[in-house]
């Protein structure tokens, strides 16, 4: 009985996650590939889209939010060695940071590429993610907590059941803020004179998620049918 509760509580859980399959879009793929470009064009290239969209995810973010530190910070990560990725942070004062690693500065095809993923990383910022993210895994801690002691399990699987209980709230809602994300990227990257529907065509290089139940991205068609929409929105 003791032993079935954590798999039990994740199908409770799982009926308040996901009740309708979002649509989606077919991902063209690109012409060709752009030709490869040596590591200083690559930081030339990155600081010259930084500095143009820096100000536009500024004002958005101002906009947008109220006591908000909007002043971001957008950086190459000093780390040579650091795989393919992009992140929103904090620094020590509260100030936004958006990191991109030398890996990824390469791996880009174009300037659209670059700024849509640095826009998709400002958004999260204006958005205001990484606090939503952390009371979300706290909330599934604390419901599942509840059902264990309701169960009438031992303190083992109590604690227990509250650690699946923030890896799942931790996970359940991060689809939908990197759908968020994709949504208010999409009109940084537009506003600062880039195209997005060329931009995230990155989509097809990185491994796409698929539809897992506990994947923490969307499946790319469904982040491409995001980006299609906002776009007929705006009228891009
Ligand atoms: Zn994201």
């Amino acid at each position: 009985m003791r032993r079935v509760l954590p798999a039990l509580v994740i199908l409770m859980l799982s009926g308040c996650i996901s009740t309708t399959t979002p649509p989606s879009a077919p991902i063209p793929q690109p012409t060709r590939a752009s030709a490869p470009i040596n590591p200083q064009q690559a930081q030339a290239r990155f600081r010259q889209v930084a500095a143009r969209i820096e100000p536009v995810a500024e004002r958005e973010c101002r906009r947008r939010t109220q006591g908000v530190n909007c002043d971001f910070l957008i950086r190459i990560d000093p780390d040579k060695n650091a795989p393919s990725n992009a992140y929103q942070s904090l620094d020590k004062t509260g100030r936004p940071v958006l990191t991109m690693t030398q890996a990824l500065i390469r791996d880009v095809n174009n300037t659209d590429e670059l700024a849509f993923v640095l826009a998709h990383e400002a958004a999260h910022h204006v958005q205001g993610h990484l606090a939503r993210q952390a009371q979300n895994a706290a909330a599934g801690a604390v419901l599942l907590g509840s059902l264990a002691t309701l169960a009438g399990t031992g303190p083992n699987d109590i604690a227990t059941a509250q650690d699946i209980g923030a890896f799942v709230g931790g996970r359940s809602y991060s689809k939908n803020f990197e759908l968020e994300a994709d949504k208010l990227g999409t009109i940084i990257a537009h506003n600062a004179g880039y195209d997005p529907l060329k931009g995230a065509l990155y989509f097809t290089r990185v491994p796409d998620p698929g539809d897992r139940f506990l994947g923490t991205h969307p499946p790319n068609a469904q982040r491409y049918y995001v980006v299609q929409a906002t776009m007929a929105e705006i009228g891009g």
